[in-house]
């Protein structure tokens, strides 16, 4: 009788904790790992109306794009892939510092293994700040007009949900590291529009040389994560709107944004 009581008990405890798991999760759709042939790191996000993600070309989606592009938008699609995939990426973060870094509160950096420090890299454009509207302007084509107005005009808004998970990463003594394509010539401007839109506290921005100008993405990043890891930090998670952001390795996992305005390789 007290055996079958306790049984009750239990099923009882887990059920009112699935009840209490189950809205939560009924509101964030899975989001599946991204198969991108000959990419070993794990990246996980959405999927988005671009070509193969192993295409070598960069690409912009142009004006023959622009009118689903921005159905997407207003769908509000494209802001939920935005939350869902830092909700996956902040939770991710959370449970890897839980499971690693046992009894950290606030300062994981110094009960991690090996005295390494846990680390997370973030992308600025199209991750922290958007561009869409400056894109939207022009039939989603580049221009060097829209490139001044987001770079030295700061016309680039915040991206809450991911400037949300920037703010979870801080808080929870895990060191955000920035690492941009956008080049050392900007250093100046990119700092200040950050502090406007009230993103700080990051360890080191990593911004292009120009001898870096030729590199892809991919390796220039890659090589930006490896420099970090090999300074004593461990990347737990990297997140950006482009494969490239996180593809190379040097990070537990990656997690990838929307973007259907543009590819970087
Ligand atoms: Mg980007």
């Amino acid at each position: 009788m007290t055996r079958l009581r306790m049984a009750l008990a239990t099923l009882l405890a887990a059920a009112s904790t699935f009840a209490l798991a189950a809205p939560a999760t009924a509101q964030v759709p899975p989001i599946p790992r991204i198969d991108v042939p000959g990419q070993a790191t794990a990246i996980y996000g959405v999927r988005n109306t671009l070509p193969p993600l192993s295409a070598p070309t960069t690409y912009a989606a142009g004006p023959g794009m622009a009118a689903q592009i921005q159905a997407f938008r207003a769908s509000g699609a494209y802001q939920r892939e935005q939350r869902v995939v830092a909700f996956y990426a902040s939770r991710f973060q959370a449970q890897w510092i839980r499971r690693h870094c046992p009894g950290a509160k606030g300062h994981a950096a110094d009960r991690c293994p090996d005295g390494r420090r846990p680390a997370a890299v973030f992308d600025i454009d199209d991750t922290l700040v958007s561009w869409y509207a400056l894109y939207a302007s022009t039939g989603f084509t580049y221009t060097t007009a829209i490139a001044e107005q987001a770079i030295d005009g700061c016309a680039t808004p915040r991206i809450a949900p991911v400037v949300q998970f920037y703010r979870d990463t801080i808080s929870r003594g895990v060191t955000p590291f920035l690492i941009t394509g956008r080049n050392d010539s900007d250093r100046a401007a990119t700092e200040s529009c950050l502090a406007r839109l009230g993103i700080r506290g990051y360890h080191e921005l990593v911004m292009r040389t120009n001898a870096q100008e030729s590199l892809t993405a991919t390796a220039y990043k890659s090589a930006a994560r490896n420099d970090i890891e090999a300074a004593g930090y461990r990347i737990i998670t990297s997140i950006g709107d482009q494969v490239s952001d996180s593809a190379g390795g040097y990070t537990r996992r990656g997690y990838l944004l929307p973007n259907p305005m543009y590819f970087i390789p």
